[in-house]
C-alpha cells in the first residue's frame, strides 16, 4: 500500500527499524548522516537504497525539516555510494518515490540506486 507523505513520521516503519539494528541488511555503506544497503527485491543488476539516519517521511520532509549538514551529508552519501561501486562510467538512475501517486511504500526516506544494465525509459508506457 502506497504511503500518504503528509503524515507525521511513525518510527515503526521497515527502515527505521534496520536503522535501530531490529531488522537485518545487506549494508554497503553507512556514516553519519546516511545507510546504504541493497533492496531485498532487486529490479535491475544493482540496486542499492540509502537512507538518511533521521527520522524523514520523504525527501519532500528532508527537503524541508533536514539540516544543511543532514541535506549535505546525505547527498554526498548516494554520491559516493554510487562512485564507490564503479557506476559514474557506465551510468546510474536516482530515484525517490514520495507519497501516494510514486507508490511510496516505506515512510523513511529513501533514494534508489539503479544499474548494471542499460535501464530504459524513465517511466513505465
Ligand atoms: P518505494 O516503493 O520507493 O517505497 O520502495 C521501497 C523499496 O524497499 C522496495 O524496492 C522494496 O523492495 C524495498 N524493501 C522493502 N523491505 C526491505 C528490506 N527489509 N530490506 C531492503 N529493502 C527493502
Amino acid at each position: 500500500m502506497p504511503i500518504d507523505a503528509t503524515l507525521p513520521y511513525d518510527d515503526s516503519n521497515i527502515f527505521a527499524r534496520i536503522l535501530r539494528g531490529e531488522l537485518p541488511s545487506k549494508t554497503v555503506y553507512e556514516d553519519e548522516f546516511a545507510l546504504a544497503f541493497h533492496d531485498i527485491n532487486p529490479q535491475a543488476p544493482l540496486h542499492i537504497l540509502v537512507i538518511p539516519k533521521g527520522a524523514y517521511v520523504s525527501w519532500d520532509d528532508f527537503s524541508e525539516r533536514g539540516s544543511d549538514a543532514e541535506i549535505a551529508g546525505f547527498v554526498r552519501a548516494v554520491g559516493k555510494v554510487a562512485r564507490d561501486a564503479g557506476l559514474v562510467a557506465p551510468g546510474y538512475r536516482l530515484l525517490a518515490n514520495v507519497g501516494l501517486d510514486s507508490h511510496q511504500e516505506i515512510a523513511h526516506l529513501h533514494v534508489h540506486i539503479f544499474a548494471g544494465q542499460p535501464l530504459g525509459p524513465m517511466l513505465a508506457r
